[in-house]
């Protein structure tokens, strides 16, 4: 949630930062505000409601000139999305300004304390008490401003990733973090602070991870680092491994678009190097430690939210239907407040594409406090699950920037269909003949995600006859419901129209009575153990006159003559079946959006990496 960039160097900072919110607008963009310190003109602050776009515009006719600045795109939590909620927010002295990403939970307390002292308060926000609280202990023993922003950060409940400015001293930043994301880019004679590496990277590519409850202070003496108790380590710099050209949208309408068009590239670099087919091997480096303990689990748990949620509930087939492993999937809010039960012998798994989702990382802290061994299936190197887990597989999808998850859900289900097929292996609970099977079929995955990207054109006319549906319900069963649910769930978040993701069976128990004429039902219906029963579940909408898309496999007659529209995709083993159907869904929910003239990629009240619980 929500995107910092700040700036100190040589360069006019306010284009800078402007540039870098435009790349994390992603993960947030009801508002957007910019601060700078001016020499001539001291501290200036731009906020306004919408886009970053929209402030730019409000930029166009300011007249200033600063090498400092810091920045923020709002998702908001605390106060509605309006020009005065907007990020940076001012101290009561106009001496500091702040950008913030998080909640603080205690920050009506603190309020109450500044109010009694005197403060007082123009925004509904918790960031607005946080710059007053730092404010407020800095003066009370003339600190230096890094000194006050430990000392309050000591009693400040919650999570936040902050940068501070210095009207009195426009030569250093200060930043900070517990629970949310902050990078330091550190250039040439200049630093930069970002929520994720992405606006940093046409820089430099030296980064330093902030640690939780560390603190950065940038400034002509370089950077330093000291955690809460004041201790002083030493920056660890790392070189990212991105290009430019990865974060941007290379001449296709959407990231979204872009994204599911990678996909037989995403899954194919998430296969490199760990599915051999030929000599019959399966590596995942991660887990080279971990994977006789996964062959002796008692119980899987996933913990994830979302899409990443789904792939859990692929992976719970996967892992049954293959490892024989008891399997639940959890969704991480309601794991981690419900004093789960933990026993020797389990593992925790979270899948989480960013690795910074609050509640997911909150949900394995808990785990691990009550003995589990945990693992990540992350897309983002370096996020905060996967350093806090104790081994896991990257998902390599490249950076997500569309906010509907499309190639990190394929990515995570290859990583879980790996796991649970090298999992299986070493238990010995699928025989050598289908293991070779398996592993070829999942090498030939990429190539048939790209054969159904050749009947986009196909899709898109589908979506014209349904643009103006306002339900939809999707069904599936076995491997094929949690797509279904995915499929419900892309429509919902970027066409806003109302969808059902059923088991297909399940309709009977209620859904069905919804059914009419005017309401379109996405079948997947594929040659697998369920198919006759699908079929009979397709009688059933017909039979109601409901409106029948259905998702066939290749060379399907009897599904064809029953329903409006069919898809086909290709065959492959049952197991890996969600690889593909999902894709004809990820383009029907695109194309329906677009021609309801929806914001694909930056859908309303959502945003990207929900790093507040
Ligand atoms: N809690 C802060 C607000 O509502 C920050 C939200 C964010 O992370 O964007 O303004």
């Amino acid at each position: 949630m929500c995107g910092i960039v700040a700036y100190l160097g040589g360069r006019e900072s306010a284009p800078v930062v402007i540039k870098g919110l435009k790349r994390l607008e992603y993960r947030g963009y009801d508002s957007s505000g910019v601060a700078v310190v001016d020499p001539e003109q001291g501290m200036k602050i731009f906020k306004k409601k919408g886009k970053v776009a929209d402030l730019e515009n409000v930029l166009k006719n300011e007249t200033f000139y600063a090498n400092i600045a810091i920045g923020h795109t709002r998702w908001a939590t605390h106060g509605e999305p309006n020009d005065v909620n907007a990020h940076p927010h001012l101290s009561n002295s106009g001496r500091f300004s702040l950008v913030h990403n998080g909640i603080i939970e205690n920050y009506n307390s603190l309020k109450q304390v500044l109010i009694n002292k005197g403060y007082t308060f123009s925004s509904q926000t918790d960031t607005e008490v946080l710059v007053n609280f730092i404010e407020e202990v800095q003066r009370s023993g003339n600190y230096p401003l890094e000194e006050a922003v430990r000392l309050a950060l000591k009693d400040v409940i919650g999570a936040y990733a902050i940068v501070i400015m210095d009207r009195e001293n426009p030569n250093r930043l200060i930043g900070a973090r517990k629970g949310s994301p902050l990078v330091i880019g550190v250039g040439q004679d200049e630093y930069f602070f970002a929520s994720d590496a992405t606006p940093i990277i046409e820089y430099t590519k030296e980064v330093v991870y902030l640690d939780d409850l560390e603190i950065a202070v940038v400034s002509e003496n370089g950077l330093e680092i000291r955690n809460l108790q004041n201790e002083a380590s030493d920056p660890q710099i790392q070189t990212v491994d991105l290009e430019l050209e990865a974060i941007e949208k290379s001449g296709y309408d959407h990231f979204m678009l872009k994204e599911i068009f990678e996909q037989p590239r995403s899954i194919a670099d998430c296969l490199r190097g760990r599915v051999n087919a030929d000599e019959a091997l399966i590596q995942l480096g991660g887990l080279r430690d971990y994977l006789g303990k996964l062959a002796k689990a008692k119980r899987i748990v996933f913990v994830a939210c979302g899409t990443s949620w789904h792939a859990g509930l692929v992976g719970e087939y996967l892992f049954e239907e293959l490892a024989r492993i008891n399997v639940e999937v959890e969704y991480a809010s309601e794991f981690r407040y419900r004093n789960p039960i933990i026993k020797e012998g389990d593992i925790v798994i979270a899948i989480s594409q960013s690795g910074e989702t609050a509640d997911t990382l909150a949900a394995l802290e808990l785990a691990k406090a009550k003995g589990a061994i945990i693992l990540g299936v992350c897309n983002v190197v370096g996020s905060s699950i996967s350093r806090v887990t104790d081994a896991g597989v990257y998902t390599h999808a490249g950076p997500e920037i569309g906010v509907a998850s499309t190639k990190a859900f394929t990515a995570q289900v290859t990583v879980l269909s790996m796991i649970a097929i090298a999992t299986a292996h070493k238990k010995g609970t699928i025989t050598d003949e289908t293991f070779r099977r398996l592993l070829i079929e999942m090498s030939d995955i990429p190539k048939k995600v790209e054969e159904i990207l050749t009947l986009a054109d196909e899709i898109k006319d589908i979506s014209k006859l349904f643009t103006f549906a306002q339900n939809f319900i999707f069904l599936g069963r076995g491997l094929n419901f949690p797509v279904a649910l995915e499929g419900a769930l892309k429509l919902k978040e970027i066409s806003y129209i109302h969808a059902e993701g059923y088991p297909a069976a399940e309709m009977k128990h209620g859904p069905i009575a919804l059914i009419d004429e005017d309401m379109p039902v996405v079948f997947i219906a594929t040659r697998d153990s369920s198919y006759e029963k699908v079929v009979s579940n397709i009688q059933e909408v017909k039979a109601r006159k409901g409106r029948v898309i259905a998702i066939v496999s290749e060379g399907d007659t009897e599904v064809r003559k029953m329903v409006d529209f069919t898809i086909e995709v290709p065959n492959t083993h049952e197991v890996l079946q969600p690889l593909l159907t999902v894709i004809p869904l990820q383009l029907l929910s695109y194309y329906i959006a677009v021609l309801r003239g929806r914001n694909v990629d930056q859908p309303r009240n959502l945003a990207k990496s929900v790093t507040v619980e």
